[in-house]
């Protein structure tokens, strides 16, 4: 069987994140491939004025919640052993954004646990089905049990 050469680990800082990236580290060892790592920050959603809401404030807080994240996602990928050159963090629909990476960086695995914050009560979460639906590429979804 030919080995894999590019593995993307979708990360969503879940408690669980943590069984995804054991596995896709052995993996990455295993194949002597490079592992990149993806955070999607979620679209926020525009702030209907009729609220009174002051519309700068979504622009500033989804700006902060990139830098965060960019933050939170190098340090997950020290913990790795991942070069910062290969952690990319995206805003906009995580299903999407983690296909079109994957696609642009000649992935040929992409690691997402079974369940995130979105889909414990389902047999698997919406972006695991959503990046099974669209992926080009192999896509492993570990199992991950609640508790
Ligand atoms: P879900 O389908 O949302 O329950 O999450 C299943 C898996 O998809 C998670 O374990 C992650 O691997 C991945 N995932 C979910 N949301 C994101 C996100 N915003 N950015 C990157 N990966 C994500």
């Amino acid at each position: 069987m030919k080995g894999y050469k590019h593995i993307l680990l979708a990360v969503d800082f879940f408690e669980l994140a943590h069984t995804v990236s054991s596995k896709a580290k052995s993996l990455a060892e295993m194949y002597n491939a490079k592992l990149s790592l993806i955070h999607v920050v979620d679209n926020m959603p525009v702030p209907d004025i009729g609220y009174g809401w002051d519309a700068s404030f979504d622009v500033d807080l989804t700006s902060e919640m990139i830098e965060a994240a960019k933050k939170r996602l190098n340090g997950f990928a020290g913990s790795l052993g991942v070069d910062e050159a290969d952690v990319w963090v995206e805003l906009g629909s995580p299903k999407s954004e983690i296909t079109r990476v994957a696609e642009e960086n000649n992935v040929d695995l992409i690691v997402v646990g079974s369940h995130g914050r979105h889909g414990l009560a389902l047999i698997l979460g919406s972006t695991a089905t959503g990046v099974l639906h669209h992926a080009k590429c192999d896509v492993l979804a570990v199992r991950l049990k609640d508790k």
